[in-house]
């Protein structure tokens, strides 16, 4: 029987035309745009100047913060400019530009081959080296993750839910490297040792599951669970409820539900780094939309502009009217298609402007489907009042910080309220008043 949560919602899955269609790897482009920010937590600091040789995978930035990681390049080269450059959050961002010389000249991580013979703590430290952060969009460091979990979990929750429209980079992910995402299973089991895995799949995706099934083989340490398909289903803690039953109570992480949980590509990526040698450098990105002439999935290198990725999908069928790096419902847009693919890249969306909800005179009635699809359980229309009106504390008080910005209120309300962007200022102004 497939798990599930309460809420939710079922957006039109606008799957069909990338899910069916194989990865095709993108040749690097002549320049890569490599920020020192692509992770939650400190930026890197930059370890070259102009006019130096790199290697492709030789670390070009890194600092000693806990929860951060190194930068690495993404192409052999020269150091074309070290400085600030327009990231996809929109800021201007401390960047590394290099000038690709087609070479593809590898420095491979340390050590990375001898994994076998490694302690746990020198496995982690690899992760941390190879620059690892969680694929599913959030980019945190998974050296970090690892490190606050260990010994307080039961359970390792494979994240391959893929629940937001449009993206398809995953489930290609499952059926063409389904191999590569096992043995990454396998080493984190490693560190990991004497807990039980789940790979926790909707269940619109029977051919992941043949193809992870295939890879699992006889290894009775890894199941799947069929999950139901419903947005937001790859949540976390949603994840957690339905896969496990327990809660992550309001303010605390997994592990203090006794779980950690990975995405599905970031595990594959483990493996690259522990077999190949290869840092996190390349990712799958679904580039999709009704603005895009031929949608498909991409395998492409940390730093190339978005731009390279829409003219190997034949450009613009149309003039894009929004444009999103991520899903349509927690995607951050975007004013440029000039900014790079970073670690957190799952996708970009393109719309032409048919598929614009916007209204000009949004207005509550009362009907209470924003209560319904909420799956943290929050009273989106008593909070949009209390923010409304600048009423921090109330939105505090109504627990405005559990809000996932998941945007199932947003999408669910027939008065065209702009919930989820509402909610994102009130928990920045109820946490502001929470630290004074
Ligand atoms: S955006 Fe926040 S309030 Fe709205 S449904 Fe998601 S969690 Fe609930
Ligand atoms: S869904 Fe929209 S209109 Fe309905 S109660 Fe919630 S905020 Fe009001």
């Amino acid at each position: 029987m497939a798990h599930s949560f309460r809420g939710g919602i079922h957006p039109d899955p606008h799957k069909e035309t990338t899910a069916g269609r194989a990865i095709e790897a993108l040749p690097a482009p002549p320049t890569v745009q490599i920020p020192m920010s692509m992770h939650i937590g400190v930026p890197a600091e930059p370890l070259v100047k102009a006019g130096e040789h790199v290697k492709m995978g030789q670390k070009i930035g890194d600092t000693d913060a806990f929860v951060s990681v190194p930068v690495h390049a993404t192409v052999s080269g020269t150091v074309k400019s070290v400085g600030m450059a327009l990231h996809p959050n929109g800021a201007r961002v401390m960047s590394v530009i290099i000038e690709n010389d087609g070479q593809d000249e590898l420095e491979p991580l340390a050590r990375a081959m001898e994994w076998q013979m490694m302690t746990q703590d020198e496995m982690i430290a690899l992760i941390r080296e190879a620059g690892i952060v969680g694929h599913g969009g959030a980019a945190f460091p998974t050296h970090a993750k690892i490190r606050s979990a260990l010994g307080k979990v039961d359970a390792m929750i494979i994240n391959a839910a893929e629940c937001e429209p449009y993206i398809t980079s995953d489930h290609r992910v499952m059926l063409e490297y389904a191999d590569d995402v096992v043995a990454g299973i396998r080493i984190l089991l490693r560190i990991f040792s004497r807990i039980r895995c789940i790979i926790a799949v909707e269940n619109n995706k029977p051919d992941a599951v043949e193809s992870l099934r295939r890879a699992i083989g006889a290894d009775n340490r890894i199941k799947i669970d069929l999950l139901k398909t419903k947005y937001p289903q790859g949540g976390e803690k949603q994840l957690i409820r339905a896969v496990t039953g327990r809660e992550v109570p309001p303010g605390k992480l997994p592990a203090d539900a006794g779980c950690v949980v990975f995405n599905v590509d970031t595990v594959a990526a483990i493996n690259r780094a522990f077999t190949q040698g290869l840092p996190d450098i390349q990712r799958v990105v679904t580039v999709s939309g009704s603005a895009i002439t031929t949608p498909k999935n991409l395998l492409v290198r940390v730093g190339t502009p978005l731009s390279a990725l829409v003219a190997a999908c034949g450009g613009y069928r149309e003039e894009p009217q929004k444009m999103v790096m991520g899903g349509p419902m927690m995607g951050v847009a975007q004013f440029s298609d000039e900014v790079p693919v970073i670690r957190g890249t799952n996708a970009f969306l393109a719309f032409s402007e048919n598929e614009d909800r916007r209204v000009d005179d949004p207005v509550c009635i009362r009907c209470g489907r924003c209560v319904q699809v909420c799956p943290m359980r929050l009273l989106p229309t008593y909070l949009y009042l209390y923010a409304s009106h600048d009423m921090w504390d109330e939105c505090e008080r109504m627990h405005v910080a559990d809000c996932m910005e998941c945007g199932a209120c947003t999408f669910e309300c027939p008065g065209s309220l702009h919930l989820t962007q509402m909610f994102r200022v009130a928990k920045a102004k109820a946490m502001e008043l929470r630290r004074r």
